[in-house]
């Protein structure tokens, strides 16, 4: 039988809750436990794919597709395990698949309510996460802050299995926040006695309250807290700030986290095995040499739009036994002349992420010529990769029509274009190619290299592809055509020849990165950039005015 840690938040939201999950599971994991987690997330859109990244940060995809919460990356980043859409469980799915059966006479009769239809169709799926994987324990998280008008009916689906499942089977985790009075020198512990009042008041005593801070908690406030929240000592859980997100399981081991929960829960653990895992953060927390990666973007502002790519970074820096350093380029910044050259010239590789839309696709398209005229090396990802092609057609036939379907219909030259199933496609949500397809590898390339195996499995969310009309405009230009769909059709990953190393991927490798598992791309992409620090500082050629 699985058992369930439901975990809520308290104070403020944005204190690390998704990275906390993802350490308890891999702390469970460690000794010997299959484990799963799920996301409960409070919002009305059916999943985050139809979101700007400015409001919910990047979209993480899962193997069967699914277009989920970025906390699923840590969970699958921490606990190494592939999720399910399952795992990704939002007020919208919930309300839809409601009001679905209510229009097909399931509940004919009957009135249909919060509690209990809506708390059902929770707890339906949150036990249905559990069923799928088998495992032994699903860590639940309930998205935002414990207050909020919109999270009360997944509080009273919890509430409601807890009792269910009873004491041995189900617990609760508080994630909460001490805020730190700069006039008084100290962390406050109201603001987290009155979040647990609030979960009481709607029957939920947490077993574990882990505290966030940015300073060290001293035992006086463990006490404190312990006595007015009714909670055990030794389960009152300091956590401050650390340096690298990867620390935070071995942090909560060290606080005697993963013992309690395996105690409470009566699971047939295992000792903890954490040794690569510390060998893992050590690596990252050392002092190594730095390399110097430009990420050009145009929803830079908030870093959590990369996160995927600039976690696989730091797991191929890790690797490398490099420090990654990200310099967050503005895509937009670099449509002024001169501007790309002052700001890549100082890096030791590129990445062009993914995106949507026309907004900065000249300045992408300048870092992408920069990378190919100066030999940086560039790692493309998605449509990072059809930028790479854009710019190449650009420098083949000498000028910059050649475009992409996306940016411009009418193009003379759709090197890039939409996919044929896509056509006809209105609905937004959902509709992309979407989930893990397998790529076979072209023998002698670069990516076959790196990968070293034929055939590989990677996840899409995209609506563009590379036209193979373009194929021998490109080819003959320097292009490498080194993966492919298996029917020959699609082009997944392309390559430049007479490059250090310059690819990119119709695919999203950043979202299969593990800590102490690198993706392949990433990895060599790392390697390559570490390597231009032997060859001493790029000097940077001034060059003249780039098309697009
Ligand atoms: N906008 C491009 C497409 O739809 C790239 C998508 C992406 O980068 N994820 O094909």
């Amino acid at each position: 039988m699985t058992k369930y840690i439901f975990v809520t938040g308290g104070v403020v939201s944005g204190v690390g809750k998704g990275v906390t999950v993802a350490s308890i599971g891999r702390l469970l994991k460690s000794r010997g436990l299959s484990v799963s987690a799920v996301k409960l997330d409070p919002y009305l859109n059916v999943d985050p794919g139809t979101m700007n990244p400015y409001q919910h940060g990047e979209v993480y995809v899962t193997e069967d597709g699914g277009e989920t919460d970025l906390d699923l990356g840590h969970y699958e980043r921490f606990i190494d395990t592939d999720l399910t859409k399952a795992s990704s469980v939002t007020t919208g799915q919930v309300y839809s698949s409601t009001l679905l059966k209510e229009r097909r006479g399931d509940f004919l009769g009957g009135t249909i309510q919060v509690i209990p239809h809506i708390t059902n169709e929770i707890k339906e799926r949150i036990a249905e996460v559990g069923r799928q994987s088998g495992v032994d324990v699903v860590v639940a998280e309930v998205g935002g802050v414990v207050g909020d008008i919109e999270s009360l009916p997944f509080l009273e689906a919890i509430r409601q299995m807890h009792r269910e499942m009873g004491t041995r089977n189900a617990l609760y985790v508080h994630v909460t926040l001490l805020p730190y009075l700069g006039a008084t020198g100290e962390l406050k512990t109201k603001p987290t006695q009155h979040s647990v009042k609030e979960l009481r008041s709607i029957g939920i005593q947490p077993d574990v309250i882990i505290c966030r801070s940015d300073r060290p908690m001293g035992d006086d406030l463990k006490d404190k807290i312990s006595l007015f929240c009714d909670v055990e000592r030794q389960a009152v859980i300091p956590l401050s700030t650390v340096d690298t997100i990867y620390e935070v399981p071995l942090i909560l081991e060290e606080a005697g986290l993963g013992e309690y929960l395996v105690g409470k829960l009566e699971l047939p653990a295992q000792p903890p095995d954490l040794e690569q895992w510390r060998t893992m953060v050590e690596r990252m927390k050392s002092t190594r040499k730095q390399v110097h990666i430009g990420l050009v973007g145009k929803y830079i502002e908030l870093h959590d739009s990369y996160l995927s790519v600039v976690e696989a970074l730091r797991h191929a820096g890790a690797y490398n036994d490099c420090e990654i350093v990200i310099d967050w380029v503005d895509s937009e910044s670099l449509e002024q002349n001169g501007v790309a050259e002052a700001r890549l010239g100082q890096v030791n590789g590129i990445v062009v992420p993914g995106g949507f839309g026309s907004r900065g696709i000249a300045g992408k398209i300048r870092a992408a010529r920069y990378a190919r005229e100066y030999k940086v090396p560039y790692l493309g990802l998605c449509l990072g990769m059809q930028i790479m092609v854009i710019e190449l057609g650009r420098h083949a036939l000498g000028n910059d029509e050649p475009n992409s379907t996306e940016f411009d219909e009418h193009t003379r030259y759709p090197v890039i274009d939409l996919m044929p199933e896509q056509r006809g496609v209105a609905a937004k949500g959902g509709t992309m190619r979407l989930g893990t397809y397998p790529c076979c590898l072209v023998p002698g390339t670069k990516a076959a290299a790196a990968f070293g195996e034929p055939v590989v499995y990677e996840r899409h969310r995209h609506r563009f592809e590379f036209n193979n009309d373009y194929r021998q405009l490109l080819t003959d230009a320097g292009l490498v055509i080194s993966g492919m769909s298996p029917d020959g059709r699609l082009v997944e990953i392309a390559e430049m020849a007479d490059h250090p190393w310059m690819v990119g991927c119709q695919f999203h490798p950043e979202l299969k990165s593990r800590p102490t598992r690198p993706h392949p791309l990433f990895r060599e992409f790392v390697a390559a950039a570490k390597e231009t620090l032997r060859e001493g500082e790029q000097v940077p050629l001034p060059i003249g005015d780039v098309g697009g």
